[in-house]
């Protein structure tokens, strides 16, 4: 595994683990599908883009095209901090140009790092013509499945995907470990006063009690997983996602086909809403998304199909949002036209 330093915007690279970044990861993990479409744009659905936003980090993931003026209709154009591309199909690159150019235009100073499979620096051959020169910093960095790049509270993994490109990744962002919570009534016990030396066990450090020292996991519950989210980019079902979406709280999984196209997703490298449903159900995610659906079938009828298989699935439209609790204070929820909602109460309030 080769791990990627870089550092963006405000953030820097933290790939150490101390419990002062752990704390960090209560922050609040929002997804907004931008495009949720199949191979060509139709009137109600945008070619494949998501973004996501951590905290005050966003990562945009592929950029179909138009997906700056799908920003524009939801969000407002949004200064993302890092895009990372599944694969170089026209439906997952497109928009890149415009949206570069566009950040130009807005008078963009910050950086931008852009992440692909190798092919990254040829298709930005291609590209650069188009994008002409720019006011800030473009960073290309080419990964390979297991590369990962560190940032401050999680990474960003890169896995094999099955696609027809045979260098199409999907990615898994995680979150860093949470330290475990803490019991104050075990620290008395112990005989810890109550104060500076609470803190100090909550920080990981020993301190002295009435009977000798006492460590931090005498009075320390174990480490709360972060929360992760998967993206498969266009795929047919294979066993390198459902380990890297082992538990997830949500998959974003490629659902280009009903099974009665069955033939058609194999010799396309896509998967139908039941293959979705069965990787899914094999990684016991928490919540399933189905994107990548074709304008010529019935969304009723999709979610039907892998509802047989997999029960907690949903299929984002353009603008719909997933908010993603830590585990111990709920699900994750579909937010239909979130994007949008959030947009107008910022303008209503400003
Ligand atoms: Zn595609
Ligand atoms: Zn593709």
């Amino acid at each position: 595994m080769r791990s990627i330093q870089l550092s963006y915007g405000r953030s820097t690279v933290q790939l150490n683990d101390n419990p002062a970044s752990r704390r960090l990861a209560r922050v609040d993990l929002t997804v907004t599908f931008l495009g949720t479409g199949a191979s060509a744009p139709s009137a109600r659905r945008s070619t494949a883009a998501v973004l996501v936003q951590r905290g005050g980090v966003k990562i945009l993931f592929d950029c179909g095209e138009g997906t700056q003026r799908q920003m524009q209709r939801s969000l407002g154009l949004t200064q993302v901090d890092e895009i990372y591309l599944t694969h170089f199909h026209a439906d997952h690159v497109l928009g890149l140009p415009g949206l570069l150019k566009t950040y130009d235009l807005t008078d963009r100073e910050a950086s931008l790092t852009i992440y692909g499979p190798p092919g990254l620096e040829e298709l930005f051959a291609v590209f650069r013509p188009l994008i002409g020169r720019l006011g800030y910093g473009l960073d290309l960095v080419e990964l390979r499945a297991e590369d990962y790049g560190g940032h401050e509270g999680f990474e960003v993994e890169a896995f094999a995907v099955e696609h027809r490109s045979s260098r199409a990744l999907g990615y898994a962002l995680v979150e860093d470990g949470r330290p475990g919570r803490f019991d104050p009534a075990a620290a008395k016990a112990a005989g810890v006063p109550e104060g500076p030396a609470f803190a100090a066990l909550q920080r990981g450090e020993e301190v002295e009690g009435s009977a000798g020292t006492v460590a931090p996991e005498q009075v320390m519950g174990p480490d709360r997983p972060g929360r992760t989210i998967v993206l498969t980019g266009d795929t047919a079902p294979s066993p390198a996602t459902v380990a890297a979406a082992a538990d997830a709280e949500l998959l974003i999984h490629d659902a280009a086909f009903m099974e009665e196209d069955l033939t058609r997703a194999k010799e396309t490298g896509h998967s139908t809403m039941r293959q979705a449903a069965g990787v899914a159900e094999e990684a016991h995610v928490k919540l399933l998304a189905l994107v990548h659906i074709s304008s010529r079938y019935h969304v009723g009828a999709c979610l039907d199909e892998a509802r047989e298989v997999f029960e907690p699935v949903v299929a984002p439209r353009d603008f719909d949002q997933i908010a993603i609790p830590l585990p111990e204070r709920g699900e994750p929820e579909l937010i239909p036209n979130g994007a949008r909602e959030a947009r107008k109460e910022e303008e209503s309030e400003g």
